[in-house]
């Protein structure tokens, strides 16, 4: 399935490209939430996180350094927030795996988190952190 990302990655719409190589490409956020807010996209068409191959995970942990990087230093901001959103109900618009790098700055704009902790429940968090280790170990 070919998402809008797969058509800039092709060529065929036009981004502000900031990066690019075999396995992974970044550009500007066409709609950003502050100067220099970026996408950093892995070429494998998936929709999540979860579903990338090693290989592509692996560039794109490479390539999201190098690119935050970068960004901090041209535009002089000192703090950024990275999103990942995975899911329509994550708030996931694009159904193709991206990074956001968002830059925060001294007047506020960039990424605004609403975060409600609550008290973990030892006892269950016990339970279900068993169950992601047995599911990891195979
Ligand atoms: P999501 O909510 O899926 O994590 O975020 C998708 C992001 O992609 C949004 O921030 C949106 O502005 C950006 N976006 C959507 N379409 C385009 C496009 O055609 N070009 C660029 N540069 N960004 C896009």
């Amino acid at each position: 399935m070919a998402s809008i990302f797969t058509r800039i990655i092709r060529g065929e719409i036009p981004c502000h490209k900031l990066f690019e190589d075999d396995l992974v490409i970044a550009f500007l956020d066409v709609n950003p939430l502050s100067p220099g807010h970026a996408l950093v996209v892995p070429k494998q068409e998936t929709a999540y996180l979860h579903q990338l191959s090693a290989e592509s995970a692996m560039a794109l942990g490479a390539a999201l350094p190098l690119v935050a990087g970068a960004i901090l230093k041209i535009t002089g901001a000192t703090a950024y927030n990275v999103l990942q959103n995975n899911g329509a109900l994550a708030h996931q618009e694009v159904p193709h795996v991206h990074f956001h790098i968002i830059p925060k700055y001294a007047d506020g704009s960039g990424l605004g988190i609403m975060w409600k902790p609550s008290a973990i429940d030892h006892p269950s968090a016990a339970a279900l952190a068993a169950l992601v280790v047995h599911e990891l170990r195979g």
